[in-house]
């Protein structure tokens, strides 16, 4: 039988502060083990949590980021289940009244509906390599702010999924929410399952698989999911509800405990933190402090500027990258020109050398000169390749670098005249060649008059006294 997956997501995003969501320890990423633990966040009993407020603005940015509803009342609550990496044996969560509601994203020409946003702690981490037959705990990680993203299952394909989880990944970047590194584990996405016969409406039993942390790994985890629950269904069986592990080295999912239900958690209003409110005044001045997100960037380049979808795409997948382009086309609205320069050479540069726009040695006002020389005719779009390389290398200014690299195209026609006189004198046979019909020495002589007067000759002025005089 043919069936349709029926996929919803619930992403757990890392929030950028400097210090975990209910206490001053520091929110970082690495680091030695139990490094960055204080009694609150180790759950000590008698330690009073006080909210980051740092963590509900980035909370509510991300909510305008995914195009939710910012709610003026917000409140916590206490997930209650022992876990070893979890030492207080509660999670503090917003169950009842999460900070945002009802926002949707579309991806691949469906609208995927979001649930919710909520505001929660991480829990530790579990070691369980380093020592044989033993677990050792890291508490670094309890207490560091996350956003926890649930969307409606309005997935029915692994594209729209993908799609979805990166334009996630990208717009909490912008945001400034998260830093999106889904290796790193700062954005994980947990992926619940059934599958339904084709034409049915009716949902099927799902499951759960958790903590993906690439978008090869869902798409991998759902492609074995789907493959799974149609076999057990095809032998007349039924989909067990189960939170399910997926191993990537062996591409399969095994179960890893029967699915909680909401009332397994005994859920209760935190009583150790007062409600969140938002005024209607604050939650609009965080709305006027968001940055302009990708999609309408991607919106503004290819309909404004005229870009191809593709390089607007790729512009816009990295944030630092596409803020040097808009400060670059600010200065010089060479919009195309910019961009090619930027996709073509600048990143085969960072990419030969495993640099990052951020360690540029030029500043987007020295490569908006460059691209004003080349529009001027100073020096070759040729040129202009080469002197973008040497920038690169020496953080020079453009000018200094085509006058040294003798690339300023010259206007002296007498001088390239005179050199064409001399190919035509030096090169007697090629140019009797020419003249019988053989078009293809003319590629030669324009080598021999290059080769004369260097890469800064104007080529287009060259090749029409050469083709003038050749007649
Ligand atoms: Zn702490």
């Amino acid at each position: 039988m043919r069936y349709v997956p029926v996929i919803g997501l619930e992403i757990h995003a890392e929030m950028l502060t400097n210090s975990k969501v209910f206490c001053g320890c520091a929110n970082e990423f690495g680091g030695a083990q139990n490094d960055r633990v204080c009694p609150r966040c180790s759950g000590m009993p008698g330690t009073l949590p006080v909210v980051n407020q740092g963590a509900v603005t980035l909370a509510a940015k991300a909510g305008f980021a995914l195009e939710c509803t910012v709610n003026n009342y917000s409140a916590f609550d206490r997930k209650n289940y022992f876990y070893p990496d979890l030492p207080k044996a509660y999670q503090i969560t917003q169950f009842q009244y999460p900070i945002c509601t009802n926002g949707h994203i579309r991806v691949c020409d469906t609208d995927i509906r979001i649930n919710r946003i909520h505001i929660e702690e991480d829990a530790g981490k579990l070691v369980h390599d380093d020592y044989e037959g033993i677990s050792m705990a890291d508490y670094n990680r309890c207490g560091v702010p996350l956003i926890e993203i649930v969307t409606e299952p309005d997935f029915r394909t692994v594209e729209q999924v993908q799609a979805f989880v990166e334009e996630i990944a990208l717009r909490l970047k912008y945001a400034g929410v998260c830093d999106s590194r889904m290796e790193q584990g700062s954005l994980r996405v947990d992926v619940n399952i059934s599958i339904m016969p084709e034409g049915s409406s009716e949902f099927g039993t799902r499951a759960e698989i958790k903590n993906l942390n690439s978008v090869k790994a869902i798409g991998r985890a759902i492609e074995y999911e789907i493959k799974r629950q149609a076999e057990i269904l095809d032998k007349g069986g039924k989909v067990v509800q189960e939170t399910r592990r997926f191993n990537d080295n062996h591409g399969d999912t095994k179960a890893l405990r029967s699915k909680e239900e909401a009332h397994d958690y005994r859920y209760f209003p935190e009583p150790d933190i007062p409600p969140v409110y938002l005024s209607d005044e604050q939650i609009e001045q965080i709305r006027k402090s968001m940055p302009e997100p990708p999609n309408m960037r991607f919106e503004r380049y290819t309909k404004e500027y005229g870009l191809p979808a593709d390089d607007a795409r790729l512009i816009v997948l990295d944030k630092d990258f596409s803020d040097f382009y808009d400060e670059t086309v600010k200065l010089c609205p060479s919009y195309k020109q910019v961009s090619n320069l930027m996709l073509v050479e600048l990143n085969r540069c960072l990419n030969d050398s495993g640099t990052a726009v951020c360690d540029l040695k030029f500043t987007p006002a020295a490569l908006a000169e460059l691209v004003k020389l080349s529009d001027a005719g100073t020096i070759s779009k040729n040129a202009a390749k080469d002197v973008l390389r040497t920038m690169f290398e020496t953080g020079k200014a453009a000018e200094e670098i085509a006058k040294e690299q003798n690339l300023i195209m010259s206007n002296d026609t007498g001088e390239l005249e005179a050199i064409v006189d001399k190919v035509i004198a030096e090169n007697a046979d090629s140019v009797e060649s020419y003249k019988s019909g053989n078009q293809k020495v003319f590629g030669f002589l324009m080598g021999q008059v290059i080769r004369f007067a260097g890469k800064g000759a104007n080529m287009q002025v060259a090749k029409d006294i050469l083709t003038k005089k050749l007649q």
